[in-house]
């Protein structure tokens, strides 16, 4: 089974990742992953992309497109792969088509886990840290028992600047601009499954297994 997962931020692509790789044993491949083990191993890829990195700067396509293909080169991708936040482009998922090619292999499905920008935001706005204790709470999820102050300590809690409307507002915004081609470009080859991510995180993975289950 060889999938490629999307989903904005907020959309709980983290946990359903994590649900896919421990039930269907296949590895979970990121992109931050992918160039840390390829710097630790040492690869020509690995070194170039860390010439880049130390420099901070951003490895350009051709490099990361090598990492890939060493990365779902190795056996343990044999049984599939699930891959998550690559591509990031239309160039790169053109260059993904043509590695698979390569190894005889096909995207099975993109799984975009699909959720109302209105409820991302108030996922990704919810938080409150206890400026005393540093516990954390959500609005919506894990509120404290009383507006404001920490369950655990007394104290106040506040937004950290990174959570606030605008700031999230713009993420989310940025990332719809950035993933709008790409899943276009996999509408096109008839790839993309919606996945509805507002229901619970257990409803959400039995709808991906139903999706999956007739994969090998
Ligand atoms: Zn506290």
């Amino acid at each position: 089974m060889n999938l490629v997962l999307m989903g904005l931020p907020g959309a709980g692509k983290g946990t359903q990742a994590e649900r896919i790789v421990e039930n269907y044993d296949i590895p979970h491949i990121s992109t931050g992953d992918m160039f840390r083990a390829a710097i630790k191993d040492g690869t020509e890829l690995g070194l170039q992309a860390k010439s880049f990195m130390d420099k901070g700067e951003l490895v350009p396509d051709e490099v990361t497109i090598g990492i890939v293909r060493e990365r779902l080169s190795k056996s343990d991708c044999e049984k599939g792969f699930l891959l998550d936040g690559f591509p990031r482009t239309v160039a790169q998922a053109e260059a993904l088509e043509s590695i698979l090619a390569d190894l005889q292999r096909r995207i099975d499905f993109v799984i975009n886990i699909d959720v109302d920008k209105s409820i991302l935001m108030e996922r990704l706005t919810g938080r409150r840290i206890c400026k005393n204790c540093g516990a954390t709470y959500h609005l919506a999820f894990n509120p404290p028992a009383k507006d404001g102050v920490c369950d655990r300590c007394g104290g106040e809690l506040y937004q950290r600047a990174d959570d606030n409307e605008e700031t999230v507002q713009n993420r989310l915004d940025v990332n719809l601009a950035q993933t709008e081609p790409l899943l276009n470009f996999y509408k096109e080859k008839g790839y993309v499954r919606n996945i509805n991510g507002q229901k619970h995180m257990e409803e959400v993975f039995s709808d991906i297994q139903e999706l999956v289950g007739g994969l090998r």
